[in-house]
């Protein structure tokens, strides 16, 4: 099929909850490289938005879900299941959890979250279910991560949203403190804002959050699903702040590309979750474990998460240099690999996008204008150097 008969083909049969997709059906891909059905290349500097840690066709990667799929794909969590007991081992090992459930999903991560919350206060005979998260933050899709969601477009078409949730400015401490009642079971936070627009925590919130959670016997959920898996320069961005979250939740960098998600939780908080409390048919399956742990050891094993530190460090010099150079761009944000440029409202971010598509640079436009670089963590100097010199030519010759 060529692109022409795809699009018509996703027109008639899919619903059109995505609208005019970028123009582009990808057949392979190389570390950093996409290759489309005739043969042009693009560099992806979205990675299945934050998914693609391990960039494309990974031996470790590809050798694990070959190996594991030849033996047994699936089986049910009626039974033991050696790919899932080692996975939530290593997550243990890793965080400062103690325990693992795995889901499938950010959205559903968020929501076994949510119901361990609830669970853990119902366990003690006391009245506290409401959780409190930010405007512009983004937790899934479905009803009660949307409700999680602080952002009303999302929600509106959708009312009534489940009850037992609040949203509050992002960053304001004060704003937390009034709004904590004796309903309040959770704090839920995503330590960088992705879909947001890469919007980063201050330093004196987050550690304020997690003193008031103490302080009022409140849990602290984050919600690492995008900033997780060495995304930020460190395994969790918790580990930024040297605070300890009751419950984190994981999803998609975690397979590399296989659906997974996952909730890590503090014993204290995670057995709340009892035999019935919660469950899943595909979550922790042995075929999307042994990917997870394929991913985890291979950024453990070749030092890619110091290497993201690093890289993303020059990649943000990189786009202070651009911003220096047109007043247009309002901002540069994030941490790691999790990079954001903020436009001028009156420069059209989907437009760029399109126009590095044109350059074979692949880059995506989140919340507030702003251009998204979330990049397999494989990504090289020389192709950092390349999308500045591409974005270089579109501004200068478009917008200036
Ligand atoms: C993408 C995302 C989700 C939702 O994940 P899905 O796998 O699409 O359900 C939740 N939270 C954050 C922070 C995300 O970036």
């Amino acid at each position: 099929m060529d692109i022409q008969e795809i699009i018509a083909l996703d027109k008639k049969y899919y619903m059109n909850t995505f609208g005019d997709r970028l123009p582009v059906a990808f057949e392979y891909g190389q570390q950093s490289t996409l290759y489309d059905k005739e043969g042009k290349a693009y560099i992806d500097f979205v990675a299945g938005i934050a998914v693609n840690v391990l960039g494309y066709g990974h031996p470790a990667l590809v050798e694990a879900i070959i190996s594991q799929a030849k033996k047994l794909i699936h089986c049910s969590n009626l039974f033991y299941i050696e790919a899932q007991a080692q996975l939530a081992k290593l997550l243990v090992e890793n965080s400062c959890g103690d325990r693992v459930f795995f889901a499938n999903s950010g959205a559903e991560a968020n929501e076994g979250a949510i119901k361990l919350a609830r669970k853990y206060f119902w366990d003690k005979g006391v009245n506290k279910y409401e959780i409190i998260t930010a405007i512009n933050s983004f937790h899934g899709r479905t009803l009660a991560t949307l409700a999680a969601t602080g952002q009303e477009k999302y929600q509106r078409p959708f009312v009534p949203m489940p009850p037992g949730f609040k949203s509050i400015p992002y960053n304001d401490l004060e704003a937390l403190k009034s709004a904590i009642t004796d309903t309040t079971c959770a704090i839920m936070l995503e330590l960088i804002q992705g879909e947001g627009g890469v919007i980063e925590a201050t330093y004196e919130y987050v550690k304020g959050v997690e003193q008031l959670c103490k302080e009022k016997g409140i849990l602290l959920i984050l919600d690492e699903v995008q900033t997780g898996m060495g995304r930020t320069g460190k395994l969790f961005a918790y580990q930024h702040f040297g605070i300890q979250p009751d419950i984190i939740t994981l999803a998609k960098g975690l397979g590399g590309g296989v659906p997974i998600g996952a909730i890590i939780a503090k014993e204290s908080a995670a057995s709340a979750f009892e035999p019935g409390s919660h469950g899943s048919t595909f979550g922790g399956n042995p075929l999307a474990c042994a990917a997870a742990t394929a991913v985890i050891t291979t950024l453990l094993n070749e030092g890619l998460i110091d290497r993201c530190a690093q890289l993303g460090e020059y990649f943000k010099q990189r786009l202070l240099y651009l911003k220096d150079k047109y007043p247009f761009i309002k901002d540069v944000r994030g941490k790691g690999l999790m990079l954001g440029m903020e436009l001028d409202p009156s420069i059209p971010g989907k437009e760029i996008v399109k126009e590095a598509l044109n350059h074979g640079y692949i880059i995506n436009c989140a919340g507030h204008n702003t251009l998204r670089f979330v990049p397999p963590l494989v990504i090289t100097q020389q192709e950092i150097d390349g999308l500045i010199d591409a974005l270089e030519q579109i501004f200068t010759n478009t917008y200036r």
